[in-house]
């Protein structure tokens, strides 16, 4: 199974290539990979200060990872898990603050506090298992944004930094943290005044500036029927963000797949009529939350999600792949996309 692959490459090296400067041009390139929150990274940046700042993003994504990550203990989100209450950084505190704000923007349907069920079917584990219907029964009460506070340990403070926890309920931020990631990423290249870059966290990917030749950038969407691409989006200065079914699950002996994605109000895989979700906005934790929050949501929801969020201050556009072999694209990108050719799937527009 992939995961195990990946985890086995972690245990390896968790920094698989240290940093390069070929020359391009009269500007310096610089290049970065490295194995991180459970997926492979990888980040080009151009200009004089484009080593630095790439440096920089490596060892910020490491320090998240740390406070982060529900498996490492003594992380914050583990100690939070395992106490009920976790002294918090003001990333940590940042971070949770936006997922409560999308759980509630998207009815639930992305929800961190959906743990103890992660937890429970274990699919991106070297274990997973189809649990009792009894057993996710049981769980279901503990999942709700209800049961997570954010509060100040003196009053005085200007930010939150400490999580409570209800008991028996957990926090998972695996549909958040990479985007988030991706945001400090973005900070860090705008500090060292680098213009141009891309960088790719797994399924999260972000396009600054133009490629060298002064071209934007060009962010393929995986087929996620076979390999290789079903489109391709023209972009810049955006987060590309896509979650789907087809990367992250197990088989059961029976045949059944379940994918990684759970659906917060059942306990159960969400069984979508989307094979991916690809999110483009302008802030990289909201596209990842969305884009996990509409592959639950399906179709038809996404569509009307989409449609009352344009009405609002913060608007995005996606690009959804139907399991009946449609691609829907919303109406702010179609100057942006372009078909791949021999790929079988139709093509249509979503506008307002
Ligand atoms: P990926 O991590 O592969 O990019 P996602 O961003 O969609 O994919 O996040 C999926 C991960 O988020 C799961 O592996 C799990 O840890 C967690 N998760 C699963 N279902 C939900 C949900 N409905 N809301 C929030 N997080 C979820
Ligand atoms: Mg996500």
């Amino acid at each position: 199974m992939k995961t195990t692959c990946k985890r086995l490459a972690a245990a390896c090296v968790a920094v698989l290539a240290a940093l390069s400067l070929p020359a391009c041009g009269e500007r310096k390139t610089a290049e970065l990979e490295l194995f991180a929150m459970d997926t492979y990274m990888s980040f080009t940046a151009y200009g004089n200060r484009a080593e630095e700042a790439l440096a920089e993003a490596g060892r910020t994504i490491n320090e998240l990872e740390q406070r982060l990550s529900r498996t490492r203990e003594g992380s914050e989100i583990w100690t939070l898990n395992a106490q009920g209450c976790a002294d918090i950084s003001p990333d940590t505190a940042e971070l949770i603050g936006q997922a409560l704000a999308y759980a509630a923007q998207t009815g639930g349907a992305f929800d961190i506090t959906v743990a103890p069920l992660v937890e429970l079917w274990g699919i991106t584990t070297d274990t997973p298992r189809v649990p009792a219907k009894a057993e996710i029964d049981a769980l279901l009460p503990l999942v709700g944004s209800k049961h997570l506070t954010l509060t100040r340990s003196d009053p005085a403070l200007t930010v939150f930094d400490t999580a409570v926890l209800d008991p028996g309920c957990a926090v998972d931020l695996g549909g958040i943290a990479k985007g988030y990631a991706a945001d400090r990423v973005a900070d860090i290249l705008e500090k060292y005044g680098v213009s141009d870059a891309v960088a790719s966290l797994g399924g999260n990917v972000y396009v600054r500036g133009t490629r060298p030749d002064g071209t934007p950038w060009r962010v393929a969407i995986q087929d996620p029927l076979q390999n290789g691409c079903a489109a391709m989006l023209t972009l810049s200065d955006t987060f590309v963000v896509t979650s789907g079914g087809y990367q992250r699950f197990f088989a059961d002996p029976d045949g059944t797949i379940y994918q990684h994605i759970l659906d917060p109000a059942t306990g159960y895989p969400v069984q979508s009529d989307l094979l991916s979700v690809t999110v483009v906005c302008p802030d990289g934790a909201r596209a990842d939350a969305y884009s996990t929050a509409l592959y639950v949501m399906g179709e038809a929801k996404a569509a009307s999600f989409w449609q009352s969020c344009q009405a609002e201050v913060e608007p995005f556009e996606m690009v959804l792949i139907t399991a009946d072999h449609r691609i829907v694209c919303t109406s702010g990108l179609a100057d942006n996309f372009t078909e791949q050719e021999d790929a079988s799937y139709a093509y249509e527009i979503l506008a307002h």
